[in-house]
This record gives C-alpha cells, structure tokens and sequence, in this order.
C-alpha cells in the first residue's frame, strides 16, 4: 500500500463545549440546587436515579443480612445492616453501618467507597453522585426486569450468563470447527493458538502471531472498560474464534466454503456473529501488517458489540464508528482511521451535508467511516461516563436517538452540528 500522509486532525474545543454546556451546573446552579432540593447535576446522575430506592425502601433494608463489596475489591459478608446515614434527603446516603455476626461494634462503610450488596438474593448497586457527595441504591432486579419487558417488546433479550462447563464445550465446538478448516487447508499447515478470550487459528508464522494476540487481547479489555464490564470479564459465547490467512485466495475460500460466500467485496476481514452468540473473524493479512492490526481490531470489535449485554443491533454509523476508533487506539502504526477522518472532514466540506445518508443508513460508504470514528472520538472526549450511559442505554432499548438524548441532552441535528464545529463546518446538517 502507498503510505498516507498523516494528517492534521485536531479537536477543537468547540465541541466540547457545546456538549457540556448541556449538562455541567454553573457552581451557582449547582449550590442551589444541592441546598434546596438535592436534584442530580447532570444526565448520568439524573440515569442514575430512575431506579433508586426511596427513603422508605432503604429503611427496611435495617436489619436485614447483606453482601455488600466495596471499591477495594473488599467483601462484608453475612453483616447486618444496622444503619444509614443520610443527608436531608433521606434516599441519598452519605454512608451505611454494618455489623459483621460476632462483632462488638459496627463498622461504617463510606458511599464513595460502596460498589454493590446482595439483600435476600435480590442485588443492589449504589450509584455515587459527585454533585450530591451521596450515593442512591438502585434496584437492579427492578431496572433489569424492566429492561427484559423493553426488550421482549422488540424481539430482543439480554445475552444470558453461560455456566463455565457450558463455556467448555462450546469452546470444544470451535475446536472441531477449527480442525475442519486445517483439514480443508491442509497444504497451509496452519496452527492454533489460545489465549483467555481467543481461539486464533491461521498459517502466519508464530513470531508473527504474538502482537496480533496482545492486540487482541486489549482491545477486550479497553471496550469493556468503555461499556462498563469489569477487568477479566468474559463477554465471549465460549471464545472468539479468528480465523486468518496470509492471502487472499485462502480467505476467499474460506468465506465460500464455511460460510457459503461468495461476495466479500474489498474486505480484509469479516465479523460473523451469529444469532447464538458465537463469533468467528476471518480475514487475511496481505502485505501490510499494520493495516491488518487495525482490521483484526476492528472485525473483532464488532464480535465484542454484538456480544454486549444484549442482543440488540448497534446503529452502522455506531457500530463503525467503535470499531475505527477501537483499532485506532490499539493499533497507532496504522494511519488508516485517522487518514479515513481527515478524508470525510474534506468532503464535508464541500457538502456541508451528510443528505441523510449517514446516521440511518444501513451501510457507509468509504470516506463515511472517518466521520463515524471521528464523532464516537468526541463523544468520548466529552465525557466517557456519557458515552457509557449512550451506549448502554441502546442495548438496554432506547433508539438511539432517544438515548443519546438521555445521555448528551443532543438532538441528532445538534449531535452533527457539534460534529460539524469539530472540523470547521459550524451548519453540518444530518
Ligand atoms: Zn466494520
């Protein structure tokens, strides 16, 4: 491939600016309402509270038995809650008392320092708001119930937890799968490598192979930490399988033979997730490694938002926007995403116009996927915990319109024109 300049691309902070006008408080706001009617000072705060207990409900938590994990990674098992200390407002806690079976005393934990409890199996999580300097109990059996029903609604559903020997056989499922490739390719010799999360089979030579897999591996670990999974988190139906070969031909087969393909367009990689939750990438390497870093990140992204939380499909604006800002990140000796952004801020600026055919279209043309990446990149920047709440509350149900609403307080119309802002074209309409 020709190299590609690197391009100039620069955030401005207009965006930004934009974007946290709608929600950051001016310190005079934000006093007034804490003294008078506590209320939360911006839109993750305010998602917060749609599933708080009251004051009445945290009441007849006292007395009962809990497990409640702290942000040390530190469990009271088996205490009893014997107090809340709260501010005025009695559904906002500032701290909880409990006391351990054999204890003298009771031991005080502080709301920034409280995660989750378990009360009579039913799970909590408390939800510290800066703003407030308290912390609500949210009611997670209540919220997800309710997310279930929204999702029933449309057909969709939470991908369930698999029990870990369940998780063994689906990866000797893969296994097989996998020898039957060898055996169709048995003039490529290729090889099986496996790592926590990754069942990688392909014919590059091993010394090869090892950058591929840690890329892999953190690209598992960043998306999870911009969703909001825990670190060591297995979001896989078993583990992902990558299938990859050093040329086209055998990739081209590959598609034919396994998945009865016969038109990959330009592809260097296709993501197939199924409708059981497996996922299987398969790509080829050609002559630039760097290139195909990024695209082994990017097809595996979609594998790890396919798998999120539940199934409901991702906008394509969002979708690859993800995974180009993902491969960007992991993979920085790939100029490609940033050479994709600068290449749509130069269109847009002769159009001054996406003409509707980019935040509902079904698939982007080329130059597009740089303006998806680059809008998830300022997005992000703005705030990563409402980038969170944006994305999560599409897998939970909202459209994505109405989440990003919920989240950034932005119209579609103001979401493109921030954007626009970002890279000198104030009007950009949708
Ligand atoms: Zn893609």
């Amino acid at each position: 491939m020709v190299p590609r300049p690197l391009p100039n691309f620069r955030v401005t902070t207009t965006f930004l600016a934009l974007l946290l006008a709608w929600h950051a408080p001016t310190a005079e706001a934000q006093k007034r309402s804490t003294r008078f009617n506590a209320k939360p000072s911006n839109t993750v705060e305010a998602a917060a509270m749609e599933f708080a207990l009251s004051a009445e409900e945290i009441d007849q938590l006292i007395g009962k038995t809990a497990d409640v994990l702290t942000s040390n990674g530190k469990q009271e098992q088996n205490v009893e809650i014997t107090r809340f200390f709260t501010g005025r407002d009695k559904s906002q806690i500032k701290s909880m008392e409990v006391k351990a079976e054999n204890a003298r005393r009771g031991k005080r934990l502080f709301a920034t320092r409280l995660v989750e409890m378990t009360v009579d199996d039913k799970s909590y999580r408390f939800q510290y708001l800066p703003s407030l300097k308290a912390a609500t109990i949210e009611d997670q059996s209540k919220k997800n119930a309710a997310i279930k029903d929204k999702l029933r609604s449309s057909n969709e559903q939470f991908w369930e937890e698999i029990p870990e020997e369940e998780q063994l056989k689906h990866v000797e499922e893969y296994k097989e799968f996998l020898t039957k490739v060898g055996e169709h390719f048995t003039t490529l010799n290729m090889k099986f490598y496996e790592t926590k999360y990754f069942l990688f089979y392909t014919d590059m030579p091993a010394k090869q192979v090892a950058p591929y897999l840690i890329q892999l591996d953190k690209m598992n670990e960043l998306l999870g930490q911009s969703f909001g999974f825990k670190p060591g988190h297995n979001i896989w139906r078993g583990k992902a399988v990558i299938v990859a070969f050093m040329g086209k031909p055998a990739f081209l087969e590959f598609e034919q033979q396994f998945y009865n393909r016969t038109e990959t367009g330009n592809a260097i990689g296709l993501c197939h997730s199924h409708g059981n939750g497996k996922v299987v990438v398969s790509c080829y390497r050609g002559n630039d490694p760097n290139f195909f870093g990024a695209v082994l990140v990017h097809e595996t992204a979609h594998g790890y938002i396919h798998r999120y939380k539940s199934t409901v499909p991702i906008p394509t604006w969002i979708n690859e926007g993800i995974a180009d800002w993902i491969a960007m990140i992991i993979v920085p000796s790939s100029k490609e995403v940033r050479f994709r952004q600068t290449e749509a801020a130069a269109r847009l600026r002769q159009m001054k116009t996406f003409g509707g055919q980019f935040f509902n279209s079904d698939r982007l043309d080329g130059w597009q996927y740089g303006s998806a990446s680059a809008i998830i990149q300022l997005m992000l920047k703005a705030s990563p915990e409402q980038f969170k709440l944006f994305f999560n509350g599409i897998k939970e149900g909202l459209t994505w319109q109405d989440s990003l609403q919920r989240a950034y307080g932005l119209t579609v119309e103001q979401l493109s024109q921030a954007y626009g802002q970002s890279i000198g074209i104030p009007l950009l309409t949708p």
